[in-house]
């Protein structure tokens, strides 16, 4: 299973005064079970980037295939495609809106027609997945904390069994117990069910602690696209597209714990 992006630009507003270029001639390939990180610095792009997958944005110029068919195509199932790429929007607790967790984590299932049984099913599985205890399920999810909302958002997502799960800067507004709990839970959801993880967030030690492979956006171009080590090695260019300094050590030392080969082109590590 593959989304292939060939050529994509995207302009905001085209023909206005507002007109802004915000994807230019992005080639990449998405594979099953990787753990892609997508950082780049501020309206690099991230956003924009990642709603293209689903077919939610349509590329001005280019085309995207998923596995190996133009999405573009006339007559092209694009809800079929948007229960496989699945998409967390950022702060996705604000969509939360039924009056019990079970309910909301059922909504998506029941859009798709299955029957109420299959579906309380599937809730009932991606809300272990995402560690939200069974006695919640009957609660209203604004009962809930910060960090369990969000699990219970990302939880409506999975209950769609989708084959790839694309998340924006899900740590978003967490406080550090939140975010380690978050991320953990989406590598054990990546390893345990071999589910493609897509994770886009501005947080180099975020994204060094948990992906294989790293995309790195600037001015809505690919800068890098590689492994970890690779990618941190041109941390001078990194700095210079406002990918701060200060983490590269803990980045570094991060990659170091994992075994992962780690390259300079510029200082060593301890200089960093
Ligand atoms: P990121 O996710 O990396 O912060 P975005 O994809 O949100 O970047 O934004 C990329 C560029 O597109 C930025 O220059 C941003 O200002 C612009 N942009 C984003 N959304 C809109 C919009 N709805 N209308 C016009 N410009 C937008």
């Amino acid at each position: 299973m593959s989304i292939r992006l060939e050529n994509i630009q995207y302009v905001y507003s085209q023909g206005t005064a507002y007109e802004k270029q915000a994807l230019r001639d992005i080639n990449l390939q998405i594979n099953d079970g990787e753990f892609l990180g997508i950082i780049g610095h501020t309206g690099s792009g991230k956003s924009t980037l990642i709603q293209h997958l689903n077919g939610l944005t349509k590329a001005t110029s280019g085309n995207i295939y998923f596995n190996d068919e133009s999405i573009y195509q006339s007559g092209y199932n694009l809800k079929n495609l948007r229960n496989k790429v699945g998409l967390v929007f950022q702060y996705p607790e604000h969509q939360l809106f039924e009056e019990t967790v079970l309910k909301d984590v059922c909504f998506g299932p029941k859009n798709q027609g299955l029957t109420e049984e299959e579906c309380e099913k599937r809730a009932k599985e991606a809300l272990e997945l995402v560690g939200i205890a069974e006695e919640l399920y009957i609660r209203s999810p604004f009962e809930l904390s910060g960090g369990q909302k969000r699990r219970v958002a990302i939880a409506g997502v999975l209950a769609m069994e989708p084959d790839f799960l694309v998340l924006d800067e899900p740590t978003a507004g967490l406080d550090p117990r939140g975010r380690d709990e978050i991320l953990d839970q989406i590598f054990y959801l990546h390893q345990r069910k071999e589910l493609a993880v897509i994770l886009v967030s501005h947080s180099m030690e975020d994204i060094a602690k948990y992906a294989g492979r790293i995309i790195v956006m600037n001015r809505g171009k690919v800068l890098y696209d590689d492994e970890p080590g690779k990618v941190f090695s041109h941390y001078k260019e990194l700095e210079k597209v406002g990918l701060g300094a200060p983490q590269i050590t803990y980045v570094m030392n991060e990659l170091k714990g994992k075994g992962l080969p780690v390259q300079t082109d510029a200082r060593t590590v301890e200089d960093a």
